[in-house]
Order: C-alpha cells, then sequence, then structure tokens
C-alpha cells in the first residue's frame, strides 16, 4: 500500500488524534525536566483543570497545548472539511483554558502554560520552568514572613 501521507500531514493527523499528541508533548516535558534537573513535580495531580504537571509545595500548575487543539496562532489550522465545527471546537477549547487560569489563579496557582511548539527550545522552557519556580519560592518566603513573630519576639 502507497502511503498518502507525507510525514508532515501525518504528525498533523496524529496530533489531532486526542491524547496521542499531548502525551509525546508530556514526555518531552519530563526529558526537558530531568536533564535540567528540575525536581518536585507531579503528574496527573487531581485539581480543576487537570494541568499536565503540578509543583505542589511552589503551587506551580502546568499545561502544556497542542497547538492545534488550542489554536496557536502560529500552528494553528483548522481542516478545511467540518470547519465550522473544528473552529468552534477549538474556541470552546480556548476559553475553557481561560476559565481554568482563572480558577487555579484566584485559589493561589501559579498558571503556566507552554506551547507544544516551545519544548523544541529545551534550554527556553527549563528556563522559562525554573523562572517561574523561582517567583512562588520568593512569594512563598515573603508569606511565611508575615505569619512569623518578629525576631526577639517572645509570647
Ligand atoms: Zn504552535
Amino acid at each position: 500500500v502507497a502511503d498518502v501521507y507525507s510525514a508532515k500531514q501525518r504528525s498533523q493527523i496524529m496530533g489531532r488524534v486526542k491524547g496521542f499528541g499531548n502525551v509525546a508533548t508530556e514526555m518531552r516535558l519530563i526529558a526537558i525536566f530531568r536533564e535540567r534537573q528540575i525536581t518536585g513535580w507531579r503528574r496527573k495531580f487531581s485539581i480543576f483543570g487537570k494541568p499536565d504537571f503540578v509543583f505542589r509545595v511552589e503551587r506551580v500548575a502546568v499545561f502544556v497545548d497542542g497547538c492545534f487543539w488550542h489554536g496557536c496562532s502560529v500552528h494553528g489550522t483548522v481542516p478545511k472539511t467540518n470547519a465550522v465545527f473544528w473552529r468552534a471546537k477549538i474556541e470552546r477549547n480556548r476559553n475553557r483554558d481561560k476559565l481554568v487560569a482563572v480558577r487555579l489563579r484566584a485559589s493561589g496557582w501559579i498558571v503556566l502554560r507552554l506551547w507544544q511548539h516551545e519544548l523544541k527550545h529545551t534550554r527556553k522552557v527549563a528556563n522559562k520552568v525554573l523562572r517561574v519556580l523561582a517567583r512562588s519560592r520568593h512569594s512563598n518566603r515573603r508569606r511565611d514572613q508575615y505569619k512569623r513573630p518578629a525576631v526577639g519576639h517572645r509570647r
């Protein structure tokens, strides 16, 4: 049987099969975490919006958004067949993303959304994650200072 699809077309098609593209991108991000020795993350941690990864201590929720499913402005394409359906579907995903971010932030989470295409740039992604983690640690420390009694204070 002749292969009717080019490699690019095939990866576009596979990327649209829900779940498939996402597992590959999650594995990619895990590889980046390992490479840069970023620890403390968990997968499938059950909170609102089901982030792909959470850093529980730092309260950072990480989402990896598929370029197709979340309508990336660079690679997001709408299939010609059933264009109306796909456009509505992607729009719903994007609205959901916004709602999830608002709800999580309201309960003290830092939300980090990464595009699937960003994962090609290992160093950039790792630095982004590290920056967010550092920001969280910093604000946690400040919160703790308010809770703690002043030095020398006795009850
Ligand atoms: Zn993209």
